[in-house]
This record gives structure tokens, sequence and C-alpha cells, in this order.
């Protein structure tokens, strides 16, 4: 791997010098992945055929959804912060510990399959309007879910500040084993520094460091500041391009400056909740994680709900490949990146999850390949 620069000011050298366990599958002898852990990191970068015919573009999609341990990117992340929280002596494997987080599901699912693995338990806050299948897979990994109403974070009982309490309250219990730690993604600067360290390196080696254009969404900013901090100062030309589902504030953000230019009250509504299908990406605020890259992006684009669904269908119809929303979403903006840059150039974007996640909400929308003769073209998607 190249060597990064530490640009941070926080725990960065921690997590870069001390473990290299955190940038690579961990094959025993090269061969052989050393449990879970083992098959977190060092995805494949896919070149999506199809959508690169259409584009006269080379695009290239990072697998994430081929981590092993929850498949998708949440892994590396999962890991990261419990190393990290391992070193600082807030965790301690097999004492009855217990990480508390708030999630809309994929770093949840992550967490609780590392946990078991580490010997910790996972106790999960999401909001009750999340496709079902996502809280019955932490229920089968062995986490404890509480669903609750979907609220603005300014609320006590949304669903991340309810995960910081219950982590306080199992801390403060002289009766329960053990503490209890609030991973706190979207907060905790250990995420986007698993990206930094280990995504981002591994598509510079991938692509013999030449990208002209890095394409992703944001649910917490892990993934984009992380890539863009690790690959900005090796290829300054790259462009960074936020991918931002409709209802999402951080394009206004982004496009302005400011993310919502319309009345408070809107303001207030909006911040409420991303009005979208698309789960994992889009967000009303600006968190750590997506401020630690924030200055580096140099773009955004747009996604529709429609057209999110229209790609979905079209990457199974052209490439069989059955991806979940944000990877679609991911797509489109790729796509339309690819268009505005002309031909020849390389975008990289990611994969985030698999389709299966997705079925009782996004795919029951975007509907069956087989049932309908459409045939879109991606003129047809992105509009
Ligand atoms: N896709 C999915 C399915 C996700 O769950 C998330 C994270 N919540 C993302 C993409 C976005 O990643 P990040 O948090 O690194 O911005």
């Amino acid at each position: 791997f190249v060597h990064l620069e530490d640009h941070t000011k926080d725990k960065s050298h921690v997590i870069a010098d001390k473990d290299d366990s955190r940038r690579t599958r961990d094959l025993d002898g090269g061969k052989i992945a050393v449990g879970i852990e083992g098959l977190i990191g060092n995805t494949p970068l896919i070149k999506l055929k199809f959508l690169s015919d259409a584009t006269g573009c080379e695009i290239l999609a990072k697998a994430e959804l081929l981590n092993g341990a929850g498949n998708s990117p949440k892994d590396r992340v999962a890991l990261s912060m419990i190393k990290l929280a391992e070193e600082e002596g807030l965790l301690v494997p097999d004492r009855g510990d217990t990480i508390y987080e708030g999630t809309v599901g994929s770093t949840g699912i992550s967490l609780a399959a590392v946990c078991r693995a580490r010997g910790y338990k996972a106790y999960i806050c999401m909001p009750n309007d999340q496709a079902a299948e996502k809280s019955d897979l932490l229920l089968k990994l062995g986490a404890t879910v509480e669903r609750v109403k979907p609220a603005s974070i300014v609320d006590q009982e949304q669903f991340v500040n309810l995960a910081r309490r219950r982590a306080q309250e199992h801390t403060d219990d002289p009766d329960r084993p053990g503490r209890g730690f609030f991973a706190d993604q979207f907060e905790n600067t250990a995420n986007y520094m698993a990206h930094q360290n280990t995504t981002g390196p591994e598509i510079y080696a991938q692509t013999n460091g030449r990208v002209d254009a890095f394409v992703a969404g944001a649910g917490t900013g892990g993934t984009i500041s992380g890539v863009a901090l690790a690959l900005k100062p090796l290829m300054p030309d790259m462009q960074v391009i936020l991918a931002d589902p409709q209802g999402s504030g951080l394009y206004n953000k982004i496009k302005y400056g400011v993310m919502f230019s319309s009345t408070e009250a809107e303001g207030t509504r909006r911040r409420h909740q991303v009005d979208s299908i698309v789960e994992g990406i889009g967000i009303n605020r600006v968190t750590q994680n997506f401020s630690a890259g924030m200055e580096l992006i140099d773009d955004a684009v747009k996604v529709t709900d429609e057209q999110a669904m229209k790609m979905a269908r079209w990457l199974v119809e052209k490439e069989g490949l059955f991806v979940g929303a944000s990877s679609a979403v991911n797509c489109v903006a790729a796509a339309v990146t690819a268009r505005s840059m002309g031909k020849g150039e390389r975008v990289v974007t990611v994969l985030c999850d698999s389709g299966t996640r997705h079925l009782s909400k996004f795919w029951k929308e975007a509907g069956n390949i087989g049932d309908a003769d459409v045939e879109y073209t991606l003129d047809d998607i992105l509009g």
C-alpha cells in the first residue's frame, strides 16, 4: 500500500501505524482468511461493462457488498471503531461489554457480526420505517434491536440519541456486567479513517493511481471523506462527486453552501426525515465524518428515486448485478459524471450492498424485471 500522510489532528496515527490488519484481508500464507475479520477489506473493483459502453468512459465500482462479515463497507467501519475503542481501553473482550449504535441497518449488521467474533454484544436502535429484513437479520446475528418512531436528531427519542443513552444506562448500572460503549458512527472519526486507511489505498493500488472521478453517496459521510482524504493528495486532479438522493440536504450544502434555502418551517420538516425510498444515504445535517472531507468534494449530483429504480433494473438486465438502492444512486451519479466529463475518463464508484437487503421497500417499488417488456436505455434513466 501507498504511504499516506497523517492529515488528521486526532487519532488517525493510532489506526494507520499500529495495525496492518485494518489495511487488508488477513490472509494466512496469502490463501486462508482468518475468521470473518479476514474477509473484511480488499474488495474487488468491477468494471461495469454496459455502463462503461453507454457512457464512453470506464466505470469501475468498488464491490463493497463483498465484504464478508456484514456484506457492506460498514464492516471496515465496525472493525475500525471496535479496535480503536479497545486500544483506548474502552472495550475489553468477554467482560460483558455491549456496543450500542443507532443505525438504519448496515452498520448494525457489521457491528453485530464483528461483536460476536470479538467477544462483545450488540444493541441496535433503529427507526421502525426501515426494511424489516434488516432488523430480522440483526436479531439472527444475536443483536438486541430496539425500533423507534422516526424522529428529528434534536429529539431525545431519536434512534441515535437513544443508543447513546442506553450505553450510558448500561455503564451506570452496577448490576450489569461490563460497560456500555456508544459506537457513534456519525461522529466517531474512526469511521472515515477506516476508508482513508483501507478503501482509498485499495482503489489507488487497483487503478495504478489513475482515477478521474470518485463518486459516492453519504450516509455518515465516512466513505466519501475517507476516500477523498486518501486519494486527493495522491491525485490532485481527481474530481470527488457526491451522489445525493432526492430530499437530502447535502446536495445544497455542496452546491450552494447552505442546506435549506426555504423557510424555517420547511427546514424543520426536512430535518425530520429525508423524503426518499433510498435507504442508507442522504442526510440533512453535516456530521463529523462528512465535514472531515467536505472541502475536498468538488460537486454534487442529485438523483431521484425514479432514476435509482430504473438504474437498479438496468444493472440487473444488462450486467446481471442485483444491488441495493444506494448502489443504484451511485451508478446514476457516476453515469451523469461520466457524461459531463467526456469520453475515455475513468470514474470509480461504490456498490454498497446487495438488493436482498432492499426487497421489501426499494425493490418492491422497482418491480420484477420479467414482468415488464420495457427496456430502458441510459438516456431514459438519466432523463
Ligand atoms: N449505502 C448503504 C446501504 C449504507 O447503509 C450507507 C451508510 N449508512 C452508505 C451507503 C453510506 O456510507 P457512509 O456512511 O460511509 O456515508
